[in-house]
């Protein structure tokens, strides 16, 4: 029998005659000497790899690659060290990033005074009546007072430029004069679906504002300065910095898919980018499909799908139960944050949905709240008995709050799941805003993988940073920033984190015959690790260093080794 097989296997080759004179040529990158954990079905360990042509052609022990060697291939011994397959972020705002990156940096800062000196100092930078805008990437819960700075704490720094200051996607706070340019005063009413906080004793604005009424500040904001282009290629080399090979980059316009059309077409990409397009009208929704199909598809840039925003952040998650009272941000005691349905309610946002079946194409909803997931299950669900969804990898982002049932008809119908490490940051937040319970109780990670459910992990950079052993960090120990654990019965382990960022991340993105895991045949993207991440305590994952990054079998970062 086995005879029988190899003649047929010659037989073949000798028809193609293409595979005994590619096994012959030599490679062109060998990593050797090292701990290569795979992730392929079986989990083998290798102790290392060849490439060639952007793909793996061999994995094995040291002779199985040596042989590949030739007089132009490149090697680099790992010395013992850890190699894993090219980190995947299944929730990355790439584009943000970039348009960050030049921002007022507030992560460092650790009181309010801190906040004020960074504005100062950029202040002093710039002409009077320009704006001063920083990054998103920080939290007030890292600054002693645990609060957001007020407008007035601004005006002291800045009493002639407008300063924005957002958190994540969902708070800003801003000072009088930013306020003054986005027509804000005391009588101005709350926009529906957000909140112009106020002093309780006066009635006046104290410049924090939450979910649409942060719109109504960012509708003043000059376009972003700098060059996008270079912007966004220094912002691709630091995510290879990181080891981060491939991101899906959650919710752009037709203009920001002009750019990375430009990025891609001058071969300037160094992460695999799969783009979403943002939408919540069903007219929307048409136009995405409409750019998403006149778009083509390369192995380093693809439109997948639609993203949908439902509900809002820790502050805006739509809730069944009454948030907390919050002294000075969250007075009212029947707050349950903001359903973000587009007109026509449910049906609207479910006709859009079956247009997106129709097209073949990926739904991915942002959900927190618990209400917010079962409106999605359900939607999904009615879309389901017509076009099975399965096949389409349809998921939602960010998960804090599934019910029993919303999890078991998940599993039921195929829904996927991607989960970031927001706790790090807005842990403090939850347990404020939600009360100890629910805060701990937020992205329940084990619970779904238990449950049949099929989960990536990433980290929503910039709004949380982009450092993936953070967050892997965060899912095996639910550590928060602050010092605390939320959680600490939905912590998987390392093994189950990094299938998280590598296998079930393609999964998610449907590419996992391509991407994922080191198997001969698949991209050449992998990292070589500081340390094996699977053998350290959890604890130290954090501290963990990517030193040598390829993708397609390109070096695009090496550092100390
Ligand atoms: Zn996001």
């Amino acid at each position: 029998m086995p005879r029988i097989v190899r003649t047929a296997a010659i037989a073949i080759a000798a028809t193609i005659a293409l595979a005994p004179i590619v096994l012959a040529q030599p490679a062109d990158l060998i990593l050797r000497g090292g701990r290569v954990i795979t992730v392929d079905a079986s989990w083998r360990i290798a102790e290392g790899v060849a490439i060639r042509g952007g793909r793996f052609v061999a994995i094995g022990d040291n002779a199985a690659v040596d042989v590949l060697r030739g007089p132009q291939t490149q090697v680099v011994e790992l010395g013992g060290r850890t190699v894993v397959p090219g980190l995947i972020d299944s929730h990355l705002h790439q584009l943000f990033a970039a348009i960050n990156s030049p921002a007022v940096q507030l992560l460092a800062t650790r009181n309010v005074a801190e906040v004020q000196e960074a504005i100062a100092a950029r202040v002093a930078k710039t002409q009077p009546g320009q704006w001063v805008v920083a990054s998103s990437g920080w939290h007030e819960s890292i600054l002693a007072e645990g609060r957001m700075p007020t407008r007035w704490e601004l005006d002291k720094v800045s009493p002639n430029n407008p300063v924005f200051i957002p958190r994540g996607g969902h708070v800003v706070t801003v000072n009088s004069a930013a306020l003054q340019l986005a027509g804000i005063t005391k009588d101005t009413p709350d926009p529906e679906g957000g909140v112009i906080v106020r002093d309780p004793a006066t009635g006046e604005a104290t410049g924090v504002l939450l979910e649409t009424a942060a719109t109504l500040v960012r509708k003043v904001l000059p376009p972003p300065s700098g060059n996008l282009r270079d912007l966004m290629k220094a912002t691709m080399s630091e995510l290879n910095s990181y080891g981060i090979v491939s991101v899906v980059e959650p919710g752009v316009d037709e203009r920001q898919i002009a750019l990375y059309r430009a990025l891609d077409d001058a071969g300037e990409m160094t992460i695999r980018t799969d783009v979403l397009y943002r939408a919540m009208r069903k007219t929307e929704v048409e136009k995405g499909i409409a750019a998403i199909k006149a778009q083509k598809n390369s192995d380093m840039l693809r439109f997948v799908g639609i993203k949908f925003p439902l509900d809002g952040g820790v502050e805006g998650a739509r809730m069944y139960s009454p948030f907390r009272i919050v002294p000075g941000e969250q007075p009212d005691p029947n707050y349950r944050g903001v359903l973000l349905l587009p007109p026509g309610k449910e049906d609207e946002y479910v006709e859009g949905l079956k247009l997106i079946a129709a097209a073949g194409l990926q739904a991915q909803t942002h959900a927190v709240g618990d209400e917010t997931i079962d409106v999605i299950v359900r939607s999904y669900e009615r879309v389901n008995r017509e076009i099975p969804i399965r096949p389409l990898r349809w998921t939602i982002m960010h998960i804090f709050h599934p019910r029993d049932a919303a999890i078991a008809k998940m599993a039921e119908i195929g829904i996927m799941a991607t989960a970031q490490d927001h706790p790090v940051l807005l842990g403090h937040n939850q347990v404020r805003w939600w009360g100890d319970e629910r805060a701990a109780d937020a992205i329940p990670i084990r619970k779904l993988i238990d449950r049949g459910i099929l989960v990536g992990g990433g980290t929503d950079g910039p709004v949380v940073p982009v450092d993936p052993f953070l967050s892997m960090w965060w899912m095996t120990t639910r550590q928060v920033l602050k010092g605390y654990v939320l959680g600490k019965e939905h912590a998987i382990t390392p093994k189950e984190a990094l299938t998280l960022y590598t296998i079930n991340n393609a999964r998610v993105m449907g590419v996992e015959a391509e991407r994922g895991s080191i198997e001969v045949g698949k991209l050449a993207d992998l990292a070589v690790l500081s340390q094996d991440i699977l053998a350290v305590p959890p604890d130290a994952i954090r501290d963990t260093k990517a030193l040598l990054t390829t993708v397609g079998g390109k070096i695009v970062h090496r550092a100390g080794i």
